[in-house]
């Protein structure tokens, strides 16, 4: 079967870039999204010009121009879209509801990838405020595409390791100490932690496979289902340390919200589902998903304890 040509949508974000790379490494036609409003963002121009020069096809096209989104959704059968969406860095997940227009008027798309990756929102129908806008504006995403009869495939990535591994679940740290660590509760609650770029490779493996059509895959690697308490002691194991322990418990976690921005609020929530209630491993996946690393075992991904020797 011949390889489905991909549009990215979002190509020169954090996760985005790596979608791109590996598109192009498991060999697709790969289209990235050059908005004209660039400006005189010269990083962002050079990495789309590094993307051209890896082979990548940049297309012009604006969320303000429906005609130019319908023509680059025209190019392809796949569209990825990593629109950012996490209040800390920028939050424009609705946006895709333009994109969602554009790939229903253009009517050729096989697969379209929202923006997700990350908790999967139909579970989270009882998130607390303010972070529970993260699942509700990815719903109303799901439900356009839904109800435009678009094939999608929604990708549950969990944790990306870059914002949890490193700073070993605490928020707000993202490299590890060697002397202290703050367990949230009793450090016990499951996550999951999945590499940036596993992410990329499974969302790639993923487009073509017709198992996961109309589905969620959830990315669950079997090694790096670990609580807190159990990433801390990787660490500690390596450093050969063991590291002064305090705890904060759920309610005072929360109070910590108080007098914080929007953002921090937000993040603060996301966390305590996680980590207090384990929100990311509390269920059995069911007839409308499959899980990645049982799809695709060919995939070497990072354990979390390879991970963390970055930090050596
Ligand atoms: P980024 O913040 O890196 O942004 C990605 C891209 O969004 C940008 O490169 C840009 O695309 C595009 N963008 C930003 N603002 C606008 C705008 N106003 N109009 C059009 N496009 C815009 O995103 P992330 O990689 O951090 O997030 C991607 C996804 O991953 C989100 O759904 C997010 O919720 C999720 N996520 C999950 C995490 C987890 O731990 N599970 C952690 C972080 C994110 P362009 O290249 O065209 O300029």
């Amino acid at each position: 079967m011949a390889k489905s040509k991909v549009l990215i949508v979002g190509g020169t974000g954090y996760l985005g870039r790596r979608i791109v790379k590996a598109s192009l490494a498991h060999g697709h036609q790969t289209y990235v999204l050059h908005r004209p409003e660039i400006g005189v963002d010269v990083e962002k121009l050079q990495m789309l010009l590094s993307f051209k020069e890896q082979g990548a096809h940049l297309v012009e096209g604006s969320f303000n121009d429906h005609q130019s989104l319908v023509d680059a959704v025209k190019l392809v059968d796949v569209v990825i879209c990593t629109i950012s969406g996490v209040h800390f860095r920028s939050h424009n997940i609705l946006l895709q509801l333009k994109l969602v227009n554009a790939i229903k008027q253009a009517g050729n798309i096989k697969r379209f990838l929202p923006s997700e990756f990350g908790t999967d929102p139909a579970m989270m129908a009882d998130a607390l405020e303010p972070g529970r806008v993260t699942f509700e504006e990815k719903m109303v995403v799901r439900k356009a595409i839904e109800d435009a009869r678009i094939p999608f495939t929604y990708v549950s990535a969990n944790c990306f390791a870059g914002y949890f591994v490193g700073g070993l679940c605490q928020m707000g740290r993202i490299t590890p100490s060697r002397e202290s660590v703050v367990l949230l509760g009793d450090g016990n609650q499951k996550a999951i932690y999945v590499d940036e770029d596993d992410i990329a490779t499974y969302t790639i493996k993923t487009i073509d496979d017709i198992r996961t059509l109309n589905k969620t895959l959830y990315l669950r690697p079997h090694e790096n289902i670990l609580s807190q308490r159990e990433v801390v002691e990787l660490w500690e194991k390596l450093i050969g340390k063991v590291l002064k322990k305090s705890t904060i418990s759920g309610e005072e976690f929360l109070a910590s919200m108080k007098g914080q921005d929007y953002a921090e609020q937000v993040g603060v929530t996301h966390f305590y589902h996680f980590f207090y209630e384990g929100c990311l491993a509390n269920f059995e996946i069911g007839e409308e998903g499959k899980e990645a690393s049982e799809l695709y075992p060919e995939v070497n991904y990072t354990p979390v304890k390879e991970y963390l020797k970055r930090f050596l």
